[in-house]
């Protein structure tokens, strides 16, 4: 059966059939759709309990204001993207979970607030981390009445959105002119993707709802006053998750704990040797785009 694109309409086929294979929550088959026209991929039906899929154990809250330090200096890479452009100011973040990256942009400098859905993280970020959390699983709403920010950053967020047009309209009109929206996502033109296709870890049904093309994001926020400012696939981030989709992808296949753990080494191994072909042609398995609100 076809769907229209939830982009521009197009009837689009369906792309295949995906089990919950990274968290095994249910049995259920997930239906992804691939766009003609604008090469979005997307679920449809989004199923109705899409929350249900989010186990109480998605966020690994820290336990401590030590532990949130430790695991935000990984986080640095994504400062390095963004102080280029922006070196101080309003900075928001959606979906920051518990708060690595937030806490580090405090730390840096910035006045950081955040919009996240989940009422356990928004008590860390407060009372822990001292970061001002909106508790809403509606980002547009959340900041309507908010003073524009020098900087918005979506970190691996865009992709659980079920309509994911309107968010990103109402954030790019609460970005201040020369300011950016930063956006980091699972890349649907990505070589593990074409090669793995249903079984890639980073479909994540049901939880990824829609896998966006870089071209597509950036017509989007084009007609919304932006230009491209910068795109990366060879970050430390997106070099992080080429590693993480071959072994995740290749230990999904396994239950038993010996042959994952092998399935894994096999995968940490596979990603050294397609690095170079992966470092190529925008085929990393994500992006991080830098879009700038034109002065
Ligand atoms: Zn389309």
């Amino acid at each position: 059966m076809t769907e229209p694109c939830l982009h521009c309409g197009r009837k689009s086929k369906p792309l295949f059939l995906a089990k919950d294979w990274n968290r095994r929550i249910t049995e259920a088959r997930f239906a992804y759709h691939r766009c003609p026209g604008c090469g979005l991929v997307f679920l449809r039906p989004v199923p109705e309990n899409l929350g249900d899929y989010y186990p109480p154990d998605y966020y690994p809250v820290p336990g401590s204001l030590a532990e949130l330090e430790t695991a935000s200096t990984n986080e640095r890479f994504k400062l390095d993207l963004i102080t280029p452009f922006v070196r101080s100011g309003r900075l928001l973040e959606v979906g920051p979970a518990f708060g690595n990256f937030a806490y580090l942009a405090k730390r840096s400098g910035f006045e950081v607030e955040v919009v996240e859905m989940d009422a356990r993280c928004c008590g860390f970020l407060r009372e822990v981390a001292g970061v001002t959390a909106i508790h809403s699983d509606d980002a547009a709403r959340a900041v309507e009445d908010r003073a524009p920010y020098d900087v918005v950053a979506l970190w691996h967020v865009i992709e659980h959105l079920p309509d994911f047009g309107p968010v990103l309209a109402a954030l790019a009109r609460k970005v201040k002119p020369g300011g950016i929206l930063v956006l980091a996502a699972p890349n649907p033109e990505a070589l593990q993707f074409r090669l793995l296709g249903r079984r890639w870890t980073h479909v994540d049904a049901p939880r990824h709802v829609a896998l966006i093309p870089v071209r597509l994001l950036a017509s989007h926020l084009t007609g919304c006053g932006f230009s491209v400012a910068a795109v990366t696939m060879t970050d430390p981030g997106g070099v992080g998750w080429n590693q993480f989709g071959w072994q995740m992808s290749l230990a999904n296949f396994a239950r038993g704990r010996a042959l994952r753990g092998a399935l894994l080494r096999v995968g940490a191994l596979l990603s050294r040797v397609m690095a170079p072909l992966e470092r190529n042609d925008r085929r990393g398995s994500a992006y991080t785009v830098v879009f700038r609100k034109d002065a």
